[in-house]
């Protein structure tokens, strides 16, 4: 998380510094302003022997050229992939700590355990979800329809955007993903407490889901019993309800938010604890 922060921070400072103050950030643009007659920085799109390569950095003490591959058709993968390798040409090329990058989708999600390449992503995160100017857009609450407004103003992933909101966020929250009903994996904030469960997605969950090629990204929660999400006890704590809101995305993918507050605990947990005279 420490690597991420930096990432992030040295990001919003370089935004700042260039004067970049509208959205979206259009990684190309930055790569324009950061190249100077001392140090110059290229980026261009070409397809890859590998499809395993989204991106690769490469330079010396004068130079880096950034390489994007073709075949990403995603405008926020695209951009994030982008922003990540401009990390890396910022926070390790200019400073000679390393010098050739070749990013995947291994490298390019938060949990890769290798600091290098957390700090890209953070960077990736700061650039294209500065916090000075998200903020404006929304009242910072998590929600799909704040995520998709800033995801949309931002030209970023959906889940890129969650995983930003989440980290200025104090809520406890969770993003599960599902594909074809299947559980894929999840992304939750620091103090979301409860283990995630993975079986498939069952029909009633189906039903619940709000169909975003047709209907408005939904602002509201569904409260549903803990237990369908998650195993509701943590230490001493149990949950009794969770509040759920899933959403139908193209390819089969569902994306649903989890969060939960005082009123979900379980009324009878402190008279079961209580001592019985
Ligand atoms: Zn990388």
């Amino acid at each position: 998380m420490l690597e991420e922060q930096k990432g992030t921070a040295e990001a919003e400072c370089l935004l700042e510094d260039l004067g970049f103050d509208a959205l979206p950030i259009v990684p190309s643009e930055v790569v324009e302003s950061i190249s100077t007659d001392d140090f110059k920085v290229a980026i261009e799109s070409k397809y890859f022997d590998s499809e395993q390569i989204l991106g690769k950095a490469m330079g010396d003490d004068k130079a880096a050229l950034i390489y994007l591959n073709k075949t990403i058709s995603d405008i926020g993968r695209f951009n994030f992939t982008a922003a990540h390798e401009i990390g890396h040409v910022c926070m390790h090329i200019m400073p000679q700590r390393k010098m050739l990058f070749e990013c995947g989708s291994k490298e390019l999600s938060n949990p890769f355990d290798n600091p290098i390449e957390k700090e890209a992503n953070g960077f990736a995160s700061g650039l294209l979800l500065p916090k000075r100017l998200i903020s404006k857009l929304t009242d910072n609450e998590i929600h799909w329809g704040n995520i998709y407004t800033i995801s949309n103003t931002c030209q970023a992933s959906l889940e890129a955007t969650y995983r930003r909101l989440n980290i200025l966020s104090k809520d406890p929250t969770a993003l599960v993903i599902h594909k074809n009903g299947n559980y894929r994996r999840f992304v939750a904030s620091k103090n979301f407490d409860f283990y995630i469960n993975n079986p498939p997605l069952s029909r009633e969950q189906q039903t619940l889901c709000v169909d975003v090629k047709n209907d408005d990204y939904p602002t509201d929660f569904e409260e549903v019993d803990a237990s369908d999400w998650v195993n509701p006890i943590f230490r001493d704590t149990t949950l009794k309800t969770i509040y759920s809101s899933s959403i139908m995305l193209k390819e089969g993918f569902t994306y649903t938010l989890l969060t939960y507050d005082d009123d979900c605990l379980d009324d009878n947990e402190d008279q079961l604890t209580e001592p019985m005279f």
